[in-house]
């Protein structure tokens, strides 16, 4: 296959906002390409080099992508800057000196989409010294043979920005209507077992819908996460869970999912990055803790006080996470401990079996030490007793509670009532925190003059996969804040609005959705600007949150897709207008 087939595919992409479109070209993109290369088209369409926890980057910087352009083209470093100032993004550039660029030579060979992936794939193998020059080689051999949009969708993937907007969920959609009978639901489970796309394409169009029933759990390969509803009352939540559940500790700090086999622990995060290296400590507590042959695991890492037991904010677990500290440094002053709340696999599949069984299966596999331990659960069938367990959480430095249907199974990948979190007030007068998605930005005036004043935020519709604008954040901002928002920023700008964004409001930025901030709320209220939940609650109103601040936590843990739904934003007004009520 061309690469210029895919291009084309991809600038018909940008052309539409509209998912069902989107859709049904993926749809036609997928049926004319041969079962052997669509695991490559399904990567790239996902701006990817293979699925999350295999960490393959391209790994190129900024100044490494302008001396290849420079260099391809034959045009110096500092007019290709000069550019890149005038059109703010790098792809642009390319296209644009393509263009002035002087003929192609007698050589060139039109690019497939085999030798694209290849070189790339290679850049993101590479590593030691001569990697960087080795790197620059392979790009500008690409872009030595590129025509105008393929260079431009090339320095795209490369800079890891594909900027189609293109959602896992709308390529799952697709791949069911394309070889699975629009059986979404099949593939989607295929999807949330195996997290790779990729792998999952190339199964459905060798063998169509059979090709996935055989996907399993795979010791090494994460499974995706189960998450959870949330309610503001131990009442509603007893009456959900039909008058009797589990109630655990919801506890601060960083989902795991652990996968052990023999002597070999991987570490995944809630995203599915692999992140092993980080937490040697915790790797070497379940190699003592675990006493099964293989199995997956699943908990939440807390930075804990050694001295006093004590549980330490969420915050201090980034430290574990970023450079600046040394790793042995970092382990020391940061010491975590894993507490597991559940069991996926111990040779056998367990997402089928109800939580109850799930959990025998945890403590018969777990020996618990200083850097493992179980959840601390209770079973309950009373509103006082649930409270009073939600304030010794609370108490034990806890986030809240989460209630647990005891009959459950382990949905993977699914946010459902079988999971309901209970979290603390933070103040008073407010409502809750919630994490929402940046989508835009406003120019900063007075003061702020230069960087961003405020920043349109949205929250996340899972049934129409769209983010929806909420509020405008402008609180809570410190001038270190200020100037490292650009910086997170700066990749996912857009020259529009980006197709899965919903909103009234103008902002001067656009960016895809992709940071995630903590933001407290001051109060929920029927918006008739806002596109949170629109009309669900009142014909022509959404909803937005008053006086909404930063809180100071980057959500860095959490995807776009993981940000407060639209839903969840929609019980949150009723549980207000209860309280109002009362
Ligand atoms: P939130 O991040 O606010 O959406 O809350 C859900 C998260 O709480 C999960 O993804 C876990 O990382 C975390 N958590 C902490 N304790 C538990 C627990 N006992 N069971 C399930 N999730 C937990």
């Amino acid at each position: 296959m061309d690469y210029k087939e895919i291009v084309k595919t991809y600038e018909a992409l940008e052309e539409t906002t509209k998912r069902l479109e989107l859709t049904s070209i993926l749809v036609d993109l997928f049926e004319n390409v041969k079962c052997d290369e669509i695991k490559r088209v399904v990567y790239l369409t996902q701006g990817k080099l293979g699925p999350d926890y295999l960490g393959l980057e391209v790994g190129i910087g900024e100044k490494l992508i302008i001396k290849a352009i420079g260099e391809s083209m034959g045009i110096a470093d500092k007019k290709v800057q000069e550019e890149y100032r005038k059109l703010g993004d790098l792809g642009s550039v390319a296209e644009a000196l393509t263009e002035k660029r002087a003929q192609r030579t007698l050589f060139s060979q039109p690019l497939t989409l085999k030798r694209v992936f290849e070189n790339l794939f290679r850049m993101a193998k590479k590593s030691g010294s001569g990697a960087q020059r080795e790197r620059l080689n392979l790009l500008e051999d690409l872009l030595n043979d590129c025509s105008r949009s393929e260079a431009k969708y090339l320095i795209r993937t490369v800079t890891g920005k594909a900027r189609l907007g293109i959602a896992d969920m709308t390529i799952l959609d697709a791949l069911a209507i394309a070889f699975a009978d629009g059986d979404r639901a099949r593939v989607e489970r295929a999807y949330n077992l195996c997290s790779d796309l990729g792998e999952i394409a190339e199964m459905l169009c060798k063998n169509g819908k059979k090709g996935i029933v055989d996907i399993k759990i795979e010791v090494g390969i994460p499974i995706r996460s189960m998450l959870a509803e949330r309610l503001s009352s131990p009442e509603e939540i007893l009456e959900k869970m039909g008058g009797r559940c589990a109630a655990e500790y919801k506890y601060d700090g960083l989902r795991i999912q652990a996968h052990i086999e023999d002597n070999h622990v991987k570490l995944f995060s809630r995203r599915l990055e692999d992140i092993t290296s980080q937490f040697p400590d915790v790797k070497e507590g379940l190699l003592k803790s675990f006493k099964g042959k293989e199995g997956v695991v699943e908990g939440e890492c807390v930075v804990v006080n050694l001295n006093t037991g004590e549980m330490r904010p969420f915050q201090q677990i980034s430290h574990r996470r970023g450079r600046k500290y040394e790793l042995t440094e970092a382990i020391e002053e940061y010491p975590v401990t894993l507490f597991l709340f559940d069991c996926l696999y111990d040779g056998e599949d367990l997402t089928g079996i109800s939580y109850q069984e799930r959990r025998e299966k945890l403590g018969g596999i777990i020996e618990e030490c200083d850097k493992i331990k179980i959840s601390t659960v209770k079973v309950v069938d009373d509103v006082e007793e649930l409270e009073k367990f939600f304030e010794d959480a609370i108490e034990a430095g806890c986030e809240g509670l989460i209630a647990k249907s005891l009959e459950s199974s382990y949905k993977a990948g699914a946010r459902g009532w079988q999971w309901i979190k209970y979290k603390r007030e933070y103040r008073a007068e407010l409502v809750d925190t919630v994490d929402l998605a940046i989508v835009g930005a406003f120019a900063g005036r007075g003061r702020r003059k230069g960087w961003y004043g405020a920043l349109l935020m949205a929250c996340y519709n899972d049934e129409t996969d769209v983010f929806e604008s909420v509020c405008k954040l402008g609180t809570g901002f410190t001038d270190e804040v200020l100037k490292e928002i650009p910086k997170k920023l700066g990749d996912f700008k857009r020259d529009a609005k980006d197709p899965r964004v919903e909103s009234e409001m103008e902002p001067d930025y656009w960016f895809s959705p992709s940071v995630v901030l903590e933001v407290l709320g001051g109060e929920i209220t029927l918006s008739p600007i806002h596109r949170a939940g629109y009309g669900v609650l009142k014909k022509d109103s959404g909803l937005a949150i008053r006086f909404p601040r930063f809180t100071g936590r980057w959500r860095e843990d959490k995807k776009p897709e993981d940000a407060t739904t639209s839903k969840e934003l929609i019980e949150m007004y009723s549980a207000q207008l209860k309280r109002i009520e009362e």
